[in-house]
């Protein structure tokens, strides 16, 4: 007696390419006793099944519950057929078919399977740097074109052997499609090389490689989104060495460590940043430092963390066997150019940095940044977005236009969208170079190519001169929609959650254009994804010098104390007084006075800055948010009690920073600490702004707040808020997704461009 058959097609969507997903169901179907087929197709996979009805169900509640680890079901749609008398289940070729549209793994870690072959001496791959599977490796910087297929990724150049072909084909196999698949026999190979790229002999390059960084030399080391350049983090001198070369005086480095015993000996290590650390996607985790730390001091100075993570190649885990308390592992670039990804290009442009290079012949065909993280508010912020998470799309509220957004000029990333997904680029970097720009536009081309994006409209920063605001106009007949800054910003962090607003949206920010031609960025706006009133704002202040105002927080010391206190001020023992000379002070007052090169700004990192040199901390900074960090690092933990917070008018309101400036000034006077006194000034903020948000609900019963900017980098000010504001009866979103800062900027254009044109 033969049961009834029935049969279905399913269709699933979503990350189900190159992940295993395909021997994942033929086992599935196996195990339930179906016949039928899988198919890779242009938009997932579809399956033909056969047999019980009660064996299909079981198969489909079965799907989702025991998928392959880096799959992602966006979608799983089932259809009754009529039996075609299958009488096996069978995996068959690709479907080209018309639609193009798959989503793509990004690059994960190798997996602890790989890793026991790695270091079994049995094993055929024993030792070997390159070994990945279907659960793991490179996908996302590999890949040329889609379908995925080998064809089209940097694998295309290395003939399977018959081994590798053998597991490629086998559909039980772990490396069943896996189109990375490789073997010392017929994969890449890693040699080390001097700086005019002749190769350096040696039986085994990687322990080589190690001998020298235990000699103190810099290695570059070609990696999976780019090259590195590193030096034993305990090694003092090698580390300044590292730093002269690569003029990069103050940015803290980034440390690879072997495991996480390794890490807890330098870096303090909680249970969420354990997850993080040991996640598939491997970020940097920022982790408060240890005092006893066995690195060198100028790792990070004047930093109160690590960034920390734990080795993600084959390569790196080999490398970390020869015992390193932590090895420095900084992005292989000039100074704020993009890193480099090509053999020839890392010997041009860090010959002078690196002795020795270890090479690869795996070309990496798009270059991914490491991520950064770190947790705050009981949840995981994004200070960089990067490899391990592009191009894993923000699922969007409702689906809409294809939309190209373009981002902002600092920290820049890219975002397409199409239907309910919106794909955010990996970070590109500062937008001051023609690299930088090249890698913005080969990014962009790149991402609507294998996503097959064609966007109807190009949305942009409202800022005339930005190098992507002129791109976005250059893009023939396209509509172009120019997004206020802070609006972006708020309405990334409203797309994220999946909100449309309206709500009170505090974006804390350094630097945006305004509609009124001035500098914004202490911003409360009311706002939904479509548009935005300015309720409040910090009193606009003078930046003398303009924008050498930012590496110059002097500048801005001296504007808000002629703001606050007018010619007073000149006599006070402050310490920012007593390091400049008259003649500075002379000239920076002359600019704000007659309004010359001294461009107005309410931006809220103005202020820190200012804040920061007056009570001396930074006079200077080598980079945007140094003298700010500074601030929040000294602030002591005690309950203090705030400056005046007030504001006044109401279209929009003006909060006065006038009275804080002049509390900051008597404390400094009556030789309060400065730990103190940062202390004060946080409070202030957190107090002052949910006071406001308060004074704007009873106006207009918005009881939901959002805050983004880059500002909230700041994690005592964005957990004060949290909490405040939460306490207040407020329903408060923070960005989780995509990272506060401009990094995040592109988001929040497309989804307020599509609202625009909506
Ligand atoms: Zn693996
Ligand atoms: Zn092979
Ligand atoms: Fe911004």
């Amino acid at each position: 007696m033969v049961d009834p058959q029935a049969a279905c097609r399913v269709s699933v969507n979503g990350i189900v390419q190159g992940v295993g997903f395909r021997p994942f169901i033929y086992q599935l179907a196996l195990d339930h006793q179906l016949m039928g087929q899988v198919a890779n197709t242009a938009t997932g996979v579809t399956i033909l099944l056969e047999g019980p009805q009660a064996c299909l169900d079981r198969f489909l509640a079965d799907l989702p519950r025991r998928k392959p680890p880096l799959a992602h079901i966006v979608e799983v749609r089932s259809e009754p057929l009529a039996p075609q008398g299958f009488t096996a289940f069978s995996i068959v070729p690709s479907q080209g078919g018309e639609q193009r549209f798959t989503l793509i793994s990004p690059d994960v870690a190798v997996c602890d399977d790989c890793l026991a072959e790695m270091r079994d001496s049995a094993d055929r791959r024993y030792g070997y740097p390159f070994i990945n599977c279907t659960n793991c490796g490179p996908r996302y910087t590999i890949i040329t074109d889609v379908p995925y297929d080998r064809p089209k990724t940097a694998m295309r150049h290395f003939e399977l052997c018959a081994d590798c072909r053998k597991e490629y084909q086998d559909p039980l196999d772990r490396r069943f499609h896996a189109q990375p698949n490789a073997c010392p026999v017929c994969g890449p190979k890693v040699w080390l090389c001097d700086r005019h790229g002749e190769t350096v002999a040696a039986a085994d390059p990687i322990s080589a490689a190690a001998k020298l960084l235990k000699q103190g030399q810099i290695l570059a080391i070609k990696g999976l989104g780019g090259f590195h350049l590193a030096v034993d983090a305990e090694n003092a001198e090698a580390v300044r060495r590292l730093r002269a070369r690569k003029r990069r005086e103050e940015k803290p480095f980034a440390l690879m460590a072997a495991d996480l015993e390794h890490i807890g000996r330098f870096a303090r290590v909680g249970g969420a940043q354990k997850a993080l650390l040991t996640s598939i996607q491997r970020p940097i985790v920022l982790l408060p430092k240890r005092g006893d730390a066995p690195i060198a001091s100028a790792v990070a100075p004047g930093n109160a963390c690590f960034g920390v993570m734990l080795p993600y190649t084959p390569l790196h885990h080999l490398l970390l066997q020869a015992g390193f308390s932590a090895l420095v592992m900084t992005s292989g670039n000039l100074s704020e150019e993009p890193i480099c990804i090509a053999n020839e290009d890392a010997l041009a442009r860090l010959g002078t940095i690196a002795d020795r290079f270890l090479m690869h012949d795996r070309d990496i065909y798009l270059r991914s940044d490491d991520s950064i993280v770190r947790r705050a508010g009981g949840a995981s912020r994004f200070l960089r977005r990067s490899r391990g998470y592009v191009p894993v799309p923000i699922f969007l509220k409702h689906t809409q236009p294809s939309v190209l957004a373009v981002g902002g000029e600092l920290k820049n990333t890219v975002c397409l969208t199409r239907e309910r997904f919106a794909f955010v680029s990996q970070h590109i970097g500062d937008m001051e170079n023609r690299q930088t720009e090249d890698f913005f536009r080969l990014t962009i081309d790149h991402l609507q190519r294998i996503l097959d994006i064609h966007p109807e409209a190009v949305a942009c920063d409202l800022h005339p001169d930005y190098l992507s605001t002129r791109y976005a106009n250059s893009q023939g007949d396209l509509p172009v929609v120019a997004v206020q800054h802070h609006h972006a910003h708020i309405v990334s962090c409203l797309a994220e959650h999946q909100v449309e607003g309206p709500v009170i949206g505090l974006a804390m920010d350094g630097t945006g254009y305004g509609p009124d031609h001035t500098v914004w960025g202490g911003e409360v706006l009311v706002a939904d994804v479509k548009g935005y009133s300015r309720a409040a704002h910090l009193l606009p202040v003078a930046m003398p010098g303009s924008a050498s105002a930012i590496r110059e927080p002097w500048r801005m010391g001296v504007s808000f104390l002629e703001e606050a206190l007018e010619e007073n001020w000149r006599e006070l023992p402050l310490p920012l007084v007593q390091g400049l000379n008259d003649q500075q002070v002379a000239v920076a007052v002359q600019m704000i006075q007659k309004g010359i090169n001294a461009p107005p700004t309410s931006s809220l990192g103005r202020l820190f800055d200012g804040v920061a040199a007056i009570l001396g901390l930074h006079s200077t900074v080598a980079f945007e948010g140094q003298a700010a960090m500074a601030l929040e690092h000294i602030a002591a933990r005690e309950a203090v009690d705030p400056y005046p917070f007030t504001w006044t008018g109401g279209g929009p309101r003006v909060i006065d920073t006038g009275g804080i400036i002049r509390g900051v000034v008597a404390d400094v006077v009556a030789g309060t600490a400065p730990a103190l006194i940062a202390a004060r000034f946080h409070e202030t903020l957190i107090g002052g702004l949910t006071n406001l948000c308060g004074a704007l609900r009873r106006e207009t019963d918005l009881d939901r707040v959002a805050l983004s900017g880059g500002v909230f980098q700041n994690v005592r000010l964005l957990e004060g808020l949290l909490e405040r504001l939460g306490a207040a009866g407020f329903t408060v979103y923070a960005h989780q997704q995509v990272p506060t800062n401009d990094g995040g900027l592109s988001l929040g254009q497309a989804v307020a461009a599509a609202a625009m044109l909506g």
